[in-house]
């Protein structure tokens, strides 16, 4: 059966036909692949790149050092992350073998594009009230605009059906930020956009 003709009634039958994706190159490389994790009817999606070393080996999204940043400034902005679902724009690790390391490569549109079918199912599924979209390859994929992160973050867009969306940098960028005084704003920054998607899906009445 393609993946085409799958209509999931729920996430755990979805993640089984994530893992039999080959709807792009990146399954071949990748040990497996990451679906989203959360709750159906989750107020709030929180939305990646793709899963990275420690994630792909886990099998579960954000629990490598990006992921545990993220949950330190989910628990600062008061968000529980048992109340969200969180996910990726691309199921599988992309990488570059460099001896016995894995360097993370960006996923290219055209990987976007075919994954983006698996985010629109975990998007049915889950039916969020609001999206917050971590991150160019997830503003790419959810929007449909390639436009780089500082030129929208903080802003609230709005998808075709009219659910809200705040683009925000993903927390890996914070990983990168080598002066610590940038680093502590761009992460009180991440926190207060966090802070603002949370209280909007909160006020929203569930679709
Ligand atoms: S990255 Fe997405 S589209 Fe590509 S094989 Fe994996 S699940 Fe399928």
């Amino acid at each position: 059966m393609s993946s085409e003709e799958i209509n999931a009634a729920s996430l755990g039958e979805l993640a089984r036909a994530e893992a039999a994706c080959t709807r792009c190159p990146l399954y071949r490389n990748a040990t497996q692949v990451v679906p989203g994790e959360g709750k159906v009817r989750s107020s709030l999606m929180l939305v990646g790149e793709q899963p990275g070393d420690k994630e792909d080996i886990a099998g579960k999204p954000f629990v490598g050092p990006a992921g545990q940043l993220l949950d330190e400034i989910l628990e600062d902005a008061q968000i529980p992350r048992s109340a969200v679902f969180v996910t990726n724009a691309v199921k599988h690790f992309k990488f570059e073998p460099r001896g016995k390391r894995r360097l993370h490569r960006r996923p290219n549109v055209g990987e976007i594009e075919r994954c983006k079918w698996w985010l629109e199912q975990e998007r049915r599924l889950v039916a969020p009230k609001t999206f917050i979209a971590m991150g160019a390859t997830a503003i790419r994929s959810l929007t449909g605009r390639s436009q780089p992160v500082s030129s929208l973050r903080g802003k609230t867009l709005e998808l075709s059906d009219g659910t809200p969306l705040l683009a925000t940098i993903h927390p890996s960028y914070l990983l990168r930020i080598r002066d610590p005084d940038d680093r502590a704003r761009e992460r009180l920054g991440l926190q207060q956009d966090l802070a603002r998607g949370w209280e909007m899906a909160r006020h929203l009445p569930q679709t």
